[in-house]
């Protein structure tokens, strides 16, 4: 795994060395710092002497030869082996820049040069694996051991050994290895690690864990369903790796033209020495003429972004999509799940003359088992708290948007709603009355059919999430427009699209009515869809950018979006943009300030103004500048988690 990660890691950004070998660089960066500091020793040591013993001028000239051999040697090897590598890189740049401070016998100068480049070099290559931290920080949630159960026995065995179907126990306070289902026992597990949310959620049997989060209390046995890189954490793992990747379109700009950067250098720096003859000046023009901090200024803020909003339980899939998050003007939301908290209960349980409410239930709850929708969860808990005994059910299929079917014995159950009914031929008349009885109007219906009569409808409220109002309050602040689009009735949609003020609204939708509509008003805005997944995947794909909510274990969300909301927490879409227009605001500011110094730079230095050492500070200084400002991100949204 470490190996994968190094291998992965490689910044391979920075023109003049600086920050490449991320990931390999930890032991290497050492090495680095010691030579720094030996070689800055005897360079001070040459001016002490100078200072204190001028008749040993030979003595502290030596002691500047040394540090200055020291410290330029790193560098100049790393030249070379760009050169080999057929790169004709800017490495060369600043090596030609100490060489000539060499050759200008100013062993001092060419010293402390040589030492501000090395330090940013140094510098640079631990913030550059600031995304391999991360990731550390990730590996570090899942153990490496694990218990596996074999015919009743424990054995202690490495994750790696593990597959799919095994089954393993888990205790209290131990981190969860991979992702499975309980199969036995129940605890309460702390996912912050992967939602950002700290509230304890409850666990039992059946219900799914995810690797890298806490087991708080109980001893459970789990079967493994997912490992490694497939499960929810290894998403965000590669999420991270991505980031750091990342070259923004002026670094695409100089990698193409470096092969002209460096010779159009050389020439400044030529006519500069034939004009003035003056080495400092050239010395001065190859340091600053490294756009170490351009070339930086993207991926640390990009890593920063991506840090903060992992910690924030939001999943980018590829990371343009956070650029693209920072120019949303019109977010579609699904009702059911996404404005309101999608955990219906049943209202009212109204058969049909002739039948009765506990057959009614049981008949629905028997074909809704099978099924995921919030109204067959509904269904099931009330079945379940009742203590019915279900049917089996053979045939079952689920039609999204409209309904599930099923047979039992030779009865075919239909549960869904009216339209589909209708089209299906049955006689819906008493469902008619009902659809137009005032008292309903604040109920979602699903009606239920034995052998194409229906025996009755059932009844769902939902509510508004809590978070809902102040969410669309922000948007209005940021001139975001939004509408709400839902498969349920109309009057349902009204009502809840009263209570939010939401004033644009489409109802009675499939969920390819839901994509079509994203469609129009792609036409004219850039359009985020926020879906829970449930019968709006179509919607979500067709979205410029398309956000699930509560994908933690939801595959289907999590594959059907571009962003994945971990938790439920509809705020964080909020967050999510402000992250993304800060994540572009930073980028920009660190692209112009670094361009600014380096041509600035040149400029003063071909006219004599700026000296090599300063030059060699101000070098240094750009690109710490950058990756602090890049670090402003890493803290955003922290009060939320
Ligand atoms: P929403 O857009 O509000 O999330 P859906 O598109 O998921 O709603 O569903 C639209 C309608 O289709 C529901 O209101 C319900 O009447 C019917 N429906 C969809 N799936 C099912 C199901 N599994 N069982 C019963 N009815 C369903
Ligand atoms: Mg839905």
């Amino acid at each position: 795994m470490q190996e994968e990660i190094n291998e992965k890691s490689n910044y391979n950004a920075c023109p003049c060395g600086c920050a490449t070998r991320g990931g390999k660089g930890h032991s290497r960066g050492m090495g680095k710092l010691q030579l720094a500091i030996v070689g800055a020793l005897f360079t001070i040591n040459s001016y002490l002497m100078a200072e204190f013993f001028p008749t040993y001028e030979f003595a502290a000239n030596l002691s500047a030869f040394i540090g200055a051999v020291i410290l330029a040697t790193p560098i100049i090897f790393e030249a070379i082996k760009d050169l080999y590598s057929g790169k004709l890189y800017m490495n060369e740049l600043v090596a030609i820049a100490i060489l000539a401070a060499f050759m200008g016998g100013s062993f001092q100068e060419a010293g402390i040069i040589g030492f501000f480049l090395l330090m940013t070099i140094i510098i640079e290559s631990k913030t550059a694996s600031g995304a391999q931290r991360s990731i550390e920080d990730l590996i570090k949630l899942t153990p490496d051991k694990v218990n596996r159960i074999i015919a009743g026995n424990e054995e202690n065995i490495n994750v790696s050994e593990l597959s799919v179907g095994d089954i393993i126990r888990v205790r209290p306070g131990e981190n969860f290895p991979v992702d499975g289902k309980i199969i036995s026992g129940e605890t309460t597990a702390n996912q912050a690690p992967i939602t950002g949310e700290s509230i304890p959620v409850d666990k039992e049997i059946n219900d799914e864990v995810f690797a890298g989060t806490q087991n708080l209390t109980g001893s459970v046995e789990i079967e493994v369903t997912k490992l490694g890189q497939e499960t929810t954490l290894g998403k965000v793992q590669d999420m991270i790796m991505e980031a750091e990747n990342i070259k923004s379109p002026i670094v695409r700009v100089i990698d193409k033209y470096a092969s002209y950067y460096t010779p159009v250098i050389l020439m400044l720096a030529a006519v500069t020495w034939i004009v003035f003859e003056d080495i400092n000046r050239v010395i001065t023009l190859f340091v600053i003429a490294c756009p170490c901090a351009v070339v930086l200024a993207t991926p640390t803020a990009i890593v920063a972004a991506v840090a903060a909003s992992a910690r924030l339980g939001i999943l980018i899939k590829d990371i343009q999509n956070l650029e693209l998050a920072s120019k949303i003007k019109y977010i579609v939301f699904d009702k059911t799940g996404t404005l309101t908290k999608g955990i219906l209960s049943v209202a009212r349980l109204n058969p049909f003359e002739g039948h009765e409410p506990a057959e009614l239930l049981l008949a629905a709850a028997s074909v809704e088992q099978h099924s995921n929708h919030p109204t067959a969860n509904a269904l099931c808990e009330l079945a379940k708290s009742a203590e019915l005994s279900l049917n089996e059910i053979s045939n079952f299929k689920e039609i999204h948007g409209k309904g599930v079917e099923g047979t039992v014995g030779n009865k075919r159950y239909l549960v869904g709603r009216l339209a589909w009914l209708n089209s299906l031929g049955l006689d819906i008349e008493d469902a008619n009355r009902a659809e137009e009885d005032p008292d309903t109007h604040k109920m979602s219906l699903v009606y239920v059919a034995i052998n194409d009569e229906i025996i009755g409808w059932v009844g769902f409220s939902d509510k508004v999430r809590e978070e809902t109002k102040g969410l669309l309050k922000e948007l209005d602040d940021s001139n975001i427009s939004y509408a709400m689009v839902t498969g349920d009735r109309t009057p349902v949609a009204m009502q809840i699209a009263k209570e939010l003020g939401i004033e644009e609204v489409r109802s009675e939708c499939l969920p390819e009515d839901k994509a079509a509509f994203v469609e129009d008003k792609k036409l004219s805005s850039i359009v985020a869809v926020v879906g829970d997944g449930v019968n709006d995947a179509p919607a979500l794909a067709a979205g410029d950018l398309g956000i699930a909510m509560g994908a933690i274990g939801s595959d289907i969300a999590i594959n059907s979006a571009s962003i994945a909301l971990m938790t439920n927490d509809l705020s964080r879409i909020n967050l999510l943009i402000k992250l993304s227009k800060k994540s572009v605001f930073i980028i920009n500011q660190n692209l112009i300030g670094g361009l600014i110094i380096v041509i600035m730079g040149i400029c003063l230095s071909i006219f004599g103004v700026l000296t090599p050492i300063v030059g060699a500070i101000l070098h240094s200084l750009s690109s710490v500048l950058v990756i602090f400002n890049s670090a402003r991100l890493v803290r955003m949204g922290e009060e939320h988690s």
